[in-house]
């Protein structure tokens, strides 16, 4: 078999239009991304005089794709972080150190000719049976681009997970999200990921629902449904020489009962606190997430949220002794302070990582962004460095 394209196949108009990127096999197993990708590709570039945009495929980790396996020596969406991204420049042992330094050279390439919004769509599946869902961080302008797309989208994962190819993106200030479209050998995972091909064509204003429907695709995909909002607040950690195995065949979002048995960990069963909903439980022996609690959020508070937001309503807090903006997007809070500020308050601008500066201070980073340019990769410094 060979190394598929790094660059698996583009249109490019012209740069002030806008453009999107699709990534697959960012994890090397999961080749639906691929298929979909190259089905996507080889319709629309017969009909590349209907797009007012720019679309790029890049393929993500090439080396694990030969072996079919999720990674080689690191999970390639743990990686794009400040640590990892320098050293990717001088350590070409680890095989996803080549692969991240590629797609970083490739991205750079096409985001400096780009002149106007940038929408990325990173291509996964999972390990176990699901109904497709979309993984982001939470900002105003991911949320304005999955509203209508009517699948369920998982907020928060930046507190869980460090390093995602997505994080990148977004802290670009681009529009950027993760989609999980079913089973990896599932045949129904390729055609979900195709149609959310299509449904970013329509939404991102790239391809009219008329020019869709005119080149065979369902008017279906292009009727505005509403988002189901949820919030991920538990993450089973597991080290490599942890023994590990779900209980049953859970389905992703099931509800569990208090104190239900879902899994054993060394020997040892894992009990549900609450009655949360399950979240992409591990079935497949290579992964560091055995599974994740999440909860619904309400769309109500969301929309308080967007509204606070707007109205630029962290003024209120930096009004109280000892509360400074230390940049855009990061608030430094005193602790002493800290336990009368509401978390929700907090969580509803946006702000839901904390970092411990000192033995009085945290920091908290929120998701929004301004725009920026991407660095050349030997003067990258992550937008986290606080
Ligand atoms: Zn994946």
């Amino acid at each position: 078999m060979n190394k598929p394209d790094r660059l698996i196949a583009s249109i490019e108009n012209d740069p002030n239009l806008p453009s999107i990127l699709f990534f697959c096999c960012i994890h090397g197993n999961e080749k639906a991304g691929y298929e979909a990708l190259r089905s996507f590709f080889d319709h629309i570039l017969k009909h590349k005089e209907l797009i007012k945009g720019n679309i790029y495929g890049i393929f993500g980790n090439q080396e694990a794709f030969l072996h079919e396996y999720r990674f080689v020596d690191k999970d390639l969406n743990r990686i794009w972080t400040k640590s990892h991204i320098k050293a990717s420049t001088q350590n070409h042992k680890v095989s996803e150190y080549f692969e991240l330094e590629d797609i970083y050279n490739s991205l750079y390439d096409i985001l400096s000719r780009n002149r106007s919004t940038v929408y990325s769509v990173d291509l996964h599946t999972t390990s176990g049976p699901t109904k497709p869902f979309i993984v982001m961080n939470d900002s105003l302008n991911n949320r304005a681009f999955v509203r209508n797309l009517g699948y369920p989208v998982i907020f928060n994962v930046e507190s869980y997970i460090e390093g995602a190819l997505l994080n990148l993106l977004n802290d670009l200030g681009h529009i950027s999200l993760a989609f999980e479209g079913g089973e990896h050998y599932s045949a129904a995972s390729v055609k979900e990921l195709k149609i959310f091909c299509y449904k970013t064509l329509y939404h991102s204003g790239v391809v009219s629902a008329e020019d869709l429907v005119s080149i065979g695709i369902d008017e279906k995909y292009f009727r505005s449904k509403p988002a189901k909002y949820f919030e991920m607040i538990f993450r089973q950690d597991l080290k490599p020489t942890d023994q590990f195995e779900m209980v049953g065949n859970y389905l992703n979002f099931q509800k569990l009962k208090k104190g239900e048995r879902i899994a054993t960990l060394n020997g040892r069963n894992v009990l549900s606190p609450k009655s949360y909903q399950i979240f992409m439980p591990l079935y497949q022996k290579k992964g560091e997430d055995g599974f994740f609690y999440v909860r619904r959020i309400n769309t109500f508070k969301l929309k308080i949220a967007r509204i606070l937001r707007n109205w630029n309503a962290e003024r209120i807090l930096t009004i109280l002794p000892g509360i400074n903006k230390v940049n855009f997007y990061t608030l430094s809070i005193p602790k002493a302070i800290v336990k009368f500020i509401p978390k929700r308050f907090l969580f509803a601008l946006g702000y839901r990582k904390s970092v411990e500066v000192d033995s009085d201070k945290l920091y908290f980073t929120k998701q929004e962004r301004k725009l920026r340019k991407l660095p050349k990769l030997k003067s990258f410094l992550s937008p986290y460095k606080v």
